[in-house]
């Protein structure tokens, strides 16, 4: 197995461990999940926000977050605005989060019970709304001459009828949380706890699979510049073969064209325009020269070669010429 085979396997290993955590999520319907957005949005309005501006961005994250919710996003909650909103239900601040970042199941289940308590008053009050809509229907019904025994007058009948219709318009202001709510505030509470669970431990692979997808595009980029290099030497060794079967062709002159020294017994056989630069393997670019000159131009082109040894570089090409090299 080579290196990025293994980094792929890796990577497959913690993208199954994130599909079964996220399998967990599945129970959860992102339908009921967007419907509840009412209820968020109504729990930030209900706040003693100072701030309106604050207010407003918290408005705005839970409406982005609900717009393309995904079972993606619920594993990730506790990371989300809308995820923290529901944790603190108290006003959000970043100190305090940080704080209780373990305590979150505490403070959830603190704002239930309080939540609890405050439903029984509602459901009090919702008693007795029914119970004064039901006196008011009644009063209407038998009109203010039937109502008392001692026949009332008709600013004793209005009177009543008033302080019925202030106690249920004061009544009616109270926002009253039904059983649907409380079932949905639960459903949300089940969410959160649930990922509470699981955040750590996908915000660790997270982590890990972004370092993991990191080396993997440096090792591909690795292996592309290998690949690209073998090319070359490939291409570099067949230039010479090529070249050692050309050499018995190319004529050994008795003396270097380079340095005009003697060539003697060991003569090397030279690119003129080097390989590197494009240099092909064809007689008129090769020529034999001594060792030395040819050691010292290694892959230099005629003219940096001559000036850097000091040589008559217009001598130089003279003496390629009468070869019937190409310069
Ligand atoms: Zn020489």
């Amino acid at each position: 197995m080579n290196d990025i085979e293994r980094l792929n396997s890796e990577l497959n290993t913690l993208n199954s461990r994130l599909q079964k955590i996220e399998m967990e999520f599945s129970q959860f319907d992102i339908a009921r999940v967007k419907k509840l957005e009412a209820h968020v949005l109504h729990r930030i309005d209900m706040r003693s926000v100072s701030n309106r501006t604050s207010r407003r961005k918290e408005r705005e994250a839970v409406l982005k977050f609900f717009e393309d919710v995904s079972i993606k996003d619920l594993v990730r909650l506790k990371g989300k605005a809308f995820g923290k909103r529901l944790f603190f239900l108290g006003d959000f601040e970043k100190a305090r989060m940080d704080k209780f970042r373990y305590d979150y199941n505490q403070s959830i289940e603190r704002f239930f019970i309080t939540e609890q308590s405050q439903n029984e008053q509602q459901k009090s009050n919702q008693k007795m709304i029914i119970d004064l809509e039901k006196q008011l229907k009644e009063l209407k019904k038998i009109g203010f001459g039937g109502l008392f025994s001692s026949k009332p007058s008709k600013k004793q009948y209005e009177q009543k009828l008033n302080s019925i219709l202030t106690r249920l318009s004061y009544l009616s202001k109270i926002p009253y949380y039904s059983n649907s709510y409380i079932a949905d505030e639960q459903y949300l509470y089940k969410i959160c706890k649930l990922s509470h669970k699981y955040y750590d431990q996908v915000s660790e692979i997270d982590k890990k699979m972004t370092g993991l997808k990191k080396e993997i595009a440096e090792f591909k980029k690795q292996e592309k510049h290998n690949l690209k290099m073998a090319k070359a030497a490939a291409y570099d060794n067949e230039t010479r073969q090529q070249s050692r079967r050309i050499k018995p062709q190319i004529p050994i002159q008795s003396n270097c064209p380079y340095c005009g020294t003697e060539i003697g017994s060991s003569s090397h056989l030279d690119h003129i325009h080097p390989v590197s630069k494009g240099g092909l393997n064809i007689p008129e670019n090769l020529v034999n020269c001594c060792s030395t000159c040819n050691l010292k131009k290694a892959d230099k082109g005629v003219f940096q070669f001559c000036r850097e040894q000091g040589f008559n570089y217009e001598k130089v090409c003279d003496r390629l010429l009468v070869l019937g090299k190409h310069i």
